[in-house]
């Protein structure tokens, strides 16, 4: 670090002078001033006049910075643009005809199409002469931008955290990338190395450049010679918006590219807008512009050389120097001065400097820092201590150059980074150049059966709220196999069909029904209906006169029933199976402004019928580890205030009974109906109907579905109070019963004996069942009074279940109900079934443990 001439204190303490918190261009008798004044200043340092450069204070001030900062506007005129969209309209309509023209109007060069191309004789030649300086540090320079940009190339991403679903990123090259390197008066071949190199570091097959015919139509040799040295064959000699659009828009003669880069003046850049729709290209570019933080330990010299030479590139670039050391910018003022006296290019150094360019005086560093953010420069030079660390906070500058010994004139040839970068504040949200703008990410995605099952309520809900039904179909169909189409007055999603939004987020029961050998997912019994059974119900429906409305209060089915069950046929009910029972107590007892409880884990359609109900559903999460305690119980219920409370015992899917204490318990303490779900009471535990005499908020429901081996033919039961079916007579529907479920279920209950005859089998096969099971390495499971499981799979229960529907075998995947995470539901079977279960099971646990499982939570 150069040691500097610090002024006295005095000095310091003095504000410098304000031009004002504000920026104004300035005017030309002011500019005649500063030379005048800064040159004064070198021999006498006098704090409250202006010099070289305007002041911004901005100390004291917790403004908004960005309006003050100068920076030459993109001044776009509307002339230009015309002019230029009918150029690229022309080479659109006319092609090489109309690049020819524009050729001979712009650059006075009248060439055919043929000798447009630089040829190989003339690249070779431009390498072999290229001086042996410039060669040497061009080579040097590729080699440089050409390590880092190779590193940029990322990694493709593979992503496959749910079973079935293969997700991945990789990354493709453009097929041909376009370069324009500009001519004229200057000739700028680190440009060929900044934009060809990423271009082939990304893998790109073909780059193609153009640059404007020089004297004599040919390119300018040291253009040329960069272009052979890294190898590009293919050099338009064509210029401006012509070159521009022959390279998008293809013509006979020049072959269309995939990208258009480089630098230009607003004529190019004006032309790379208007084929943006065609080709990628890089941003608008604006004047060069550089902001440089400096703080006391910065050494004055170096600030003013790297100032002047961001001013060397234009007489509209902006230099900022942003200080929280007015001493530092007294000390680069008279250097400043010494240095644009010097400049070669004094003339538009001045300018710039005189122009759109200050110093800006902050309070600390953490102001400076916002200043950098506000102006998003495309340079930004850190000349601070912890230099470094300050770069990892920088969030807008197009690239950041840190410490003393990394100028921003390094970046422009030799850094390795490029020097292509986003101007005009464009910071905020554009890139320099780098490899990735040659490259164009694929994403690809592969999804098994079951992946697809677990997406499709997404996709259906989605399409739905977009009116996109086609799309809900396109899942649906594979989901469901090839079904027909529903008619289009049935989709959700026509904009006068909407569904209620309090349903929005529900998806539709969707047990899987697949036609596999061993269907051990929806707890129905395994053995058929007996053949003489079977006969004895196709009599009962024989005869029948179904041209009439069935008996609407299915009084003989009823009564049936109540003898059945011991209970009075007033506090009889039947439906369409106990879901339908739910349903009605849920519409009669709960619905809209009320409450319903449920204890999870626990039947699924309890919640969901609940909500289709309108009714606010309340889930209290019971701890696995922890049977519930009657008291417990009690003060959850009570505590709920719940309209309604379902207790489902035994409990799908744990297969936990409720002891007749904890059932009391609930009754006695719940403030209205308890409704006890009894679907599986007939294989373990059924104390409810025990207790109907002493509660008259209690309801017990059971099925035909399950211990009777008829889920096939829709018919529940339940038994309650009889003001408690006085109710749901309100709300079921005229004939809800068919006379055929009425007289089968009749005939059913007649031969009750031999239809239930084998339950004792299937509590016996479901204790070998759990044994088995749990004699395999890795494997829980939960008693059960049921006639199914719940055990938890030593992998993924996704991918065991997976892996048993591979095998034919179907079980239920319970892994998305509460607490019950690690857990599949098997359902007793046959002897035979079951073994087929346990040898595919063992077969599957052998295969695939890895990532998080997906799943459903329907019971
Ligand atoms: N309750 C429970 C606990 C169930 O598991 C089921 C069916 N799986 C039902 C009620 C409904 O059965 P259904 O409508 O066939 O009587």
């Amino acid at each position: 670090m150069v040691g500097r001439r610090a002024p006295g204190a005095a000095q310091l303490a003095s504000p410098p002078a304000r031009v004002g918190v504000g920026w104004a261009r300035p005017s030309s008798a002011w500019r005649r001033g500063v030379w005048r004044r800064a040159a004064r200043r070198q021999h006498r340092a006098d704090p409250l006049e202006p010099a070289l450069l305007r002041v911004i204070d901005l100390r004291g001030s917790d403004r908004d910075p960005a309006p003050l900062l100068p920076r030459a506007p993109v001044e776009v005129v509307a002339a230009a643009r015309s002019a230029v969209r009918a150029l690229v309209e022309d080479v659109a309509a006319r092609g090489d005809q109309a690049v020819a023209e524009a050729a001979r109007r712009f650059d006075g060069v009248d060439a055919p199409p043929s000798a447009w191309r630089a040829t190989p004789a003339e690249l070779a030649a431009a390498a072999r002469t290229l001086d042996p300086g410039l060669r040497a540090a061009l080579e040097d320079a590729t080699g440089r931008v050409r390590a880092f940009h190779e590193a940029q190339r990322p990694a493709p991403v593979r992503f496959d955290a749910r079973p079935g679903v293969r997700l991945l990123q990789r990354f493709e090259p453009l097929a041909r990338a376009g370069v324009y390197v500009p001519g004229g008066r200057g000739a700028y071949p680190s440009s060929v190395v900044m934009n060809v190199v990423p271009a082939q570091a990304a893998g790109v097959g073909e780059v193609a450049l153009a640059t404007p015919p020089g004297p004599g139509g040919r390119g300018h040799p040291a253009v040329l010679g960069a272009a052979a040295l890294l190898g590009v064959e293919e050099v338009w000699l064509l210029g401006g918006a012509q070159a521009v659009a022959a390279l998008a828009l293809g013509t006979a003669t020049v072959p269309a590219v995939d990208s258009v880069t480089g630098p230009g003046n607003l004529y190019v850049s004006l032309a790379k807008q208007e084929v943006a729709q065609r080709v990628r290209s890089d941003g608008f570019a604006g004047p060069t512009e550089v902001c440089v933080l400096a703080d006391a330990r910065a050494d004055p010299r170096q600030v003013a050389c790297d100032l002047v030479a961001q001013a060397e590139h234009d007489p509209l670039a902006a230099c900022l120097l942003v200080t929280d050391d007015p001493a530092l910018w007294r000390a680069v003022e008279p250097l400043l001065a010494e240095e644009v006296v010097a400049a070669p290019h004094r003339d538009r150094v001045e300018k710039a400097l005189t122009g759109q360019s200050a110093v800006v005086l902050c309070d600390d560093l953490a102001a400076m820092l916002r200043v950098a953010t506000a102006y998003a420069p495309e340079h930004l030079e850190l000349l601070v201590a912890g230099a470094r660390e300050l770069a990892g906070r920088v969030r807008s500058a197009g690239a950041v150059f840190v410490g003393e010994w990394t100028p921003v004139a390094l970046g422009d040839y030799a850094a390795g980074t490029n020097h292509v970068l986003p101007t005009a504040g464009t910071a905020r949200f554009a890139a320099g150049l780098s490899t990735l703008d040659f490259l164009r990410p694929v994403q690809v995605a592969e999804f098994d059966r079951d992946a697809l099952v677990a997406a499709a309520p997404t996709v259906a809900a989605l399409a739905r709220a977009e009116n996109l039904p086609a799309h809900g179909r396109a899942v649906q169909v594979r989901v469901d196999g090839a079904a027909p189409p529903r008619a289009a007055g049935a989709a959700h999603g026509s904009a006068r069909v909407r569904v209620r939004d309090d349903l929005a987020d529900l998806t539709p029961y969707g047990a899987p029904q697949l036609d596999v050998p061993v269907r051990l997912n929806t707890n129905e019994t395994p053995y058929p209906v007996p053949r003489a059974v079977l006969d004895d119900l196709a009599d009962a429906v024989r005869g029948l006169e179904l041209h009439r409305y069935p008996d609407r209060e299915a009084t003989a089915l009823r009564a049936a029933l109540a003898g059945h069950a011991g209970h009075e046929p007033e506090g009889t009910w039947a439906a369409n199976g106990s879901n339908e029972l739910l349903q009605q107590l849920l519409m009669a007892y709960a619905g809209p402004g009320r409450c319903a409880l449920v204890v999870e884990p626990s039947y699924a359609m309890h919640g969901l019928i609940a909500r289709a109900t309108g009714t606010r559903l309340r889930t209290v999460v019971q701890p696995r580890e922890a049977p519930i305690a009657p008291e417990k119980a009690a003060a959850i219920v009570a505590g709920t205030g719940a309209d309604l409370t379902f207790w489902c015992s035994p409990n799908n899917p744990t297969g936990e009974a409720a002891t007749p204490e904890l059932l009391a318990a609930v009754c006695e303490a719940a403030p209205g109906l308890v409704v006890v779900d009894e679907a599986y009471g007939e294989f373990g535990a059924a104390h409810a109907a025990a207790l109907l005499g002493r509660f008259p908020n209690l309801v017990v429901t059971r099925t035909f579905s399950k211990a009777f081996r008829m889920a096939g033919l829709r018919l529940g039961y339940l038994l309650a109070d009889p003001a408690v079916v006085e109710g749901l007579r309100l709300v079921r529907l005229p004939y809800h019963l068919s006379t055929l479920t009425q007289a089968v279920g009749l005939r059913a209950l007649a031969r009750a004996a031999e239809l239930t005859d084998h339950i004792a089998a299937i509590r016996h096969e479901r204790e070998r069942l759990a044994a088995a099971l749990a004699g395999l390495p890795g494997v829980r499971v939960l008693p059960s009074d049921a006639n199914f499981l719940c055990f938890s799979p030593p992998g993924p229960p996704r991918q065991v279940w997976a892996a048993l529907l591979d095998r034919g075998v179907l079980v239920r995947d319970v892994s998305g109900y509460p607490t019950l995470d690690r857990y599949l539901r098997v359902t007793v079977g046959t002897p035979a079934e079951d073994d087929a279960f346990l040898q595919a099971l063992a077969e599957a646990v052998g295969e695939l443990p890895s990532p998080a499982p997906d799943s459903t939570r329907q019971g």
